[in-house]
């Protein structure tokens, strides 16, 4: 309602009465404003009917919600479905024009309105989470692997020549894919083993570099989050390395603005040397469904440039989810889950400490890592790997998600590219492991849980396998116990009403 009405109602209720609703609105409106005048991330969270009451604003600017519009083109931003329109609160219109997918889009001046303040709250998220001097951002609707294959597609034309791309071994499909999609060659730079960690090499870095030729290398492809017993990269160093022979530099920073150490590697790198971009999942960042990514970087012009890249208009929907998302957290409130995760992460690793050593294995020293652990399954390595997958699955049988156990050794052909120990980010590592994360949003019951979990898991195993080393070495029968065999009852149950295979059918990755 604006002035006018609110006067207008005076004739119909109490004048007193109605200042008050009018002064209640302008709270709401005074944050929308706040919001509008500096565009950055609100430090308190706003409460719900502030964030609809923006984005029913914002809506009614847009031109497919205009009374009396008349639509002849052949995209008029028309929905079949109440449902589907409710779902994205009546905006139709989506980013971008066809040119770019930062510009101003006509027909929807409210849809633009959103996907600018939502890039400038992004870029103020960022700097918080510990990138202070990033200057340019914008939030792209495809996950972190096309985003990076976006990125690359922008350098090719700055470096029509290059054909290869440095890239310090990680084995995780969709960065891989990342550079093979967008057509070029990937140079596997293999990890260095130092005590339990893999960390960068970057010896045989430079000497590949000065091999090639610069002038042929696109880029070095870095990566700061991953699992465990591999270390974020040492990006000082190739920052520098980039600097020294003129190379971009695009660095995955996947799960890495929850993890002020990654952040700070970023800060760090582009202080010291080069980084051209990096970009980071909307979903594993900011808890949103998965769909989005943001690309960021120190100079403005080449990450217009990337966004000059996309072809056509884009999907609003990343960009809402998480401007609601900010909204609704605040500064104050994204902070507060980075703190709990960073607490969860250290009762992990207590947790997972005493689990290892209690079964006679250990927790490898992985220092450098700030979100993932391992631990060692080498006991199981003796039964050669089968017993190592089968934890795999019985873990997954029993609802625990996002453990994963690796192997040693195992061989992944990707894209005619084979991996050797593919999982491990090495060709062979000293034993197999099993990863867990403290990744935003974890709760102590999640860990704990996981740890009850996985106790039984182990001594289940070691008993059906008999393997050596272990108080239950002589015990042939499984289900002695009572609490293996409601265990056993319980995953039968779960298996049902899940149609999923028995632990040894199943092999998830
Ligand atoms: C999640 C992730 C990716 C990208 O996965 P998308 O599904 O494309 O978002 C790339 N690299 C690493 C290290 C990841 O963790």
């Amino acid at each position: 309602m604006n002035t006018e009405n609110f006067s207008l109602s005076e004739q119909i209720v109490s004048p007193s009465y109605i200042r008050q609703g009018l002064q209640a609105r302008r709270t709401h409106e005074h944050l929308i404003r706040l919001l509008i005048e500096k565009r950055k991330c609100p430090e308190d969270g706003w409460d719900e009917n502030t964030i609809e009451l923006f984005l029913h604003e914002l809506a009614i600017m847009d031109s497919n919600n205009f009374l009396g519009n008349c639509g002849v083109g052949e995209r008029e931003g028309r929905v079949a479905s109440n449902l589907v329109a409710q779902r994205h609160y009546r905006f139709m219109h989506g980013i971008g024009r066809s040119g770019d997918i930062a510009a101003i889009q006509p027909k929807a001046a409210g849809s633009s309105l959103l996907n600018k303040i939502t890039n400038s709250i992004v870029l103020d998220i960022l700097r918080v989470a510990g990138v202070r001097t990033v200057s340019s951002c914008f939030v792209v609707p495809m996950a972190t692997g096309m985003s990076l294959t976006l990125c690359f597609l922008a350098l090719r034309h700055r470096r029509p020549k290059a054909k290869f791309i440095i890239w310090p071994r990680i084995d995780q499909k969709s960065c891989f894919k990342s550079m093979i999609t967008a057509g070029f060659e990937p140079v596997v730079i293999e990890n260095l083993l130092e005590g339990d960690e893999l960390r960068t090499d970057l010896q045989t870095i430079e000497t590949k570099i000065q091999q090639l030729g610069a002038e042929n290398v696109l880029c070095v492809h870095s990566t700061t989050s991953c699992f465990a017993p591999r270390a974020p990269d040492r990006l000082e160093e190739l920052a520098q390395i980039c600097a020294k022979y003129d190379i971009p530099h695009i660095v995955n920073n996947a799960y890495g603005v929850q993890l002020s150490k990654c952040m700070h590697l970023i800060q760090q790198g582009a202080r010291v040397g080069r980084i051209d971009a990096f970009v980071q999942s909307l979903d594993k960042n900011f808890m949103v469904p998965v769909g989005g990514a943001i690309v960021a970087g120190f100079d403005d012009v080449f990450i217009q440039e990337i966004s000059k890249m996309y072809p056509g208009r884009a999907s609003a929907s990343p960009s809402m989810d998480v401007l609601i998302t900010l909204l609704s957290l605040g500064v104050n409130g994204y902070k507060r889950l980075l703190k709990e995760r960073k607490e969860m992460f250290t009762y992990l690793a207590t947790e997972m400490k005493k689990l290892s050593e209690a079964h006679g294995e250990r927790l490898l020293e992985t220092s450098h890592n700030p979100v993932s652990l391992a631990m060692s399954l080498k006991r199981f390595h003796k039964d050669n790997d089968k017993a190592v997958t089968q934890l795999g699955s019985m873990l997954f049988t029993r609802l625990v998600s996002g453990a994963r156990v690796v192997p040693v050794g195992s061989e992944q052909i990707i894209n005619g590219y084979t991996f050797q120990g593919f999982m491990s980010h090495t060709n062979s590592y000293l034993c197999p492991y099993l990863n867990a994360a403290s990744a935003i949003g974890i709760k102590k019951q999640d860990v704990d849980l996981f740890i009850k979990k996985l106790d039984k898991c182990l001594k289940t195993l070691l008993k059906e396998k008999r393997i050596p080393g272990t108080e239950m070495e002589i015990g042939t029968e499984i289900l002695g116990k009572p609490e293996d065999a409601e265990m056993a009852e319980w995953s039968e149950s779960v298996r049902n009403s899940l149609k999923v295979g028995t632990d040894e059918e199943n092999h998830p990755v």
